[in-house]
């Protein structure tokens, strides 16, 4: 069944936001900008559903950009932020589910023997990479093009095309000095890896990258690719720094370094760690850990770092994967989805390379294969906004960008997984 097209109410709150908002968002992701139109704002959401305003309801692969792996409003996590209302929401003092959230992520997470808590991915990263410089005592870090590890400045560098190139950063406002120390290598390129630590080996402090890459759509590591740059970092006393703030609790319990068996020295977490609520983590080997003030020099703090609401949520979501290990239902059901809409685009005629990995995933419109940037950005971005404005249409929320992957989650059913296959039928035939 077709929506109208028009969502009056989104477009009047939309020109009101905007007054008052830059750009009408708070964060610019969400603003439509790669596809056009109007963003459609959310009323509430309910297991694999949110419905808008003007309601409408969707089937909703987003799922908040990551963190609701069991859908929306999952009663265990609902009734946990509720208890722990009851007892006050913020106290800047220790409290047990601090401890009980570090316990848990400790056990789950193969490389992570402590951990700390803080509010967001981007302050997980920004925190991991001082703490790589201040226990190497060095500064020259390696991010890889397409990765995306939030807002922090050293890390905001224009993805080069190919070549081993010395960053400039790609916002104004992120002084040339944050980015001169980070390397941009291309992902999947081992012969980029071993050109850089044979060059600057001695003063690389870390290499930090997304395992499995969301970023730019999602884009699947080859296998040389993570073993050499484990096996470099090693040999040159760098910190390898897996960011899986969207793979963490996603593409297996203990993230992307359980399901590859790759162990990083430092993790960061977030998205699912706080199952809606603001959480990021970052944790690793006891010994760099330590030197986290008040244990070690590095200075990192935060009044709100813990929250007990945020910890009762993610305490609840890890807890709720633990019991239920969706992790089978999540293969099968993002397994079938992207045979669908594989098949719906071959049969209209319309080239398309799926990547997936567990139950994220990204449709390409490119023949492929798609394993880096710069053969992510071969795909037609103006089909991208034609399909992703037809599955609107249709009742079906995607992420409004080519480059980002959608999430099922443990609440969608096979049914819901038809339902969106068959309007990607209709939707890619219109498109070709
Ligand atoms: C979302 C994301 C971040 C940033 O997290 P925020 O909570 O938005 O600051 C960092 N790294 C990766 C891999 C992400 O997907």
């Amino acid at each position: 069944m077709e929506h109208r097209s028009d969502r009056p109410g989104s477009a009047a709150e939309f020109t009101r936001a905007r007054q008052w908002i830059p750009g009408g968002v708070n964060s610019p992701a969400r603003a439509f900008g790669a596809v056009g139109g109007t963003p459609v704002f959310i009323a509430s959401g309910s297991g694999p559903f949110i419905t808008d305003i003007d309601g409408y309801q969707y089937i909703d692969y987003v799922g908040s950009w990551g963190p609701h792996i069991l859908g929306h409003r999952h009663p265990q996590v609902m009734q946990a932020i509720a208890d722990a209302c009851q007892h006050g929401t913020s106290f800047g003092a220790p409290t047990v589910a601090e401890t009980e959230l570090a316990e848990l992520v400790c056990r789950i997470v193969p490389g992570i023997e402590r951990v700390r808590m803080v509010n967001s991915g981007t302050e997980a990263t920004m925190s991991a990479i001082r703490l790589a410089r201040g226990f190497t005592g060095r500064d020259r870090i390696v991010k890889f093009a397409g990765c995306y590890h939030g807002h922090v400045d050293s890390l905001l560098v224009q993805a080069g095309s190919g070549a081993l190139t010395l960053g400039t950063p790609s916002s104004p406002g992120v002084p040339a000095g944050c980015t001169s120390d980070t390397l941009v290598l291309p992902f999947n390129d081992v012969s980029a890896i071993d050109q850089a630590f044979a060059e600057h080996g001695a003063s690389l402090a870390a290499v930090i990258l997304e395992p499995i890459c969301g970023n730019m759509g999602c884009v699947l590591p080859n296998d040389d690719f993570l073993r050499t740059l484990r096996q470099r970092c090693s040999e040159n006393g760098t910190v390898l720094i897996f960011d899986e703030v969207m793979t963490g609790f996603r593409v297996a319990l203990g993230g992307a370094q359980e399901r590859l068996n790759i162990t990083p020295d430092l993790t960061t977490l977030g998205k699912i760690i706080g199952g809606g609520l603001p959480v990021g983590a970052y944790g690793g080997r006891a010994e760099i850990m330590d030197c986290v003030s008040p244990a070690g020099p590095v200075y990192q703090a935060g009044t709100l770092s813990g929250n007990p609401l945020a910890m009762a949520s993610g305490l609840a979501v890890l807890r709720t994967l633990q019991q239920e290990s969706p992790w089978d239902r999540l293969e099968k059901h993002a397994g079938l989805l992207e045979a669908g809409l594989q098949d719906a685009a071959d049969q209209a005629g319309i080239p398309a390379c799926i990547n997936r990995a567990g139950s994220m995933l990204t449709l390409f419109f490119t023949s492929g294969p798609v394993t880096d940037l710069d053969t992510a950005t071969q795909a037609d971005t103006e089909r991208f906004a034609r399909w992703f404005h037809g599955m609107l249409r249709h009742g079906i929320y995607l992420p409004c960008s080519q480059f980002e992957a959608l999430f099922v989650s443990a609440a969608h059913t096979e049914d819901h997984i038809r339902e969106t296959v068959a309007a990607a039928q209709v939707v890619l035939k219109e498109l070709c």
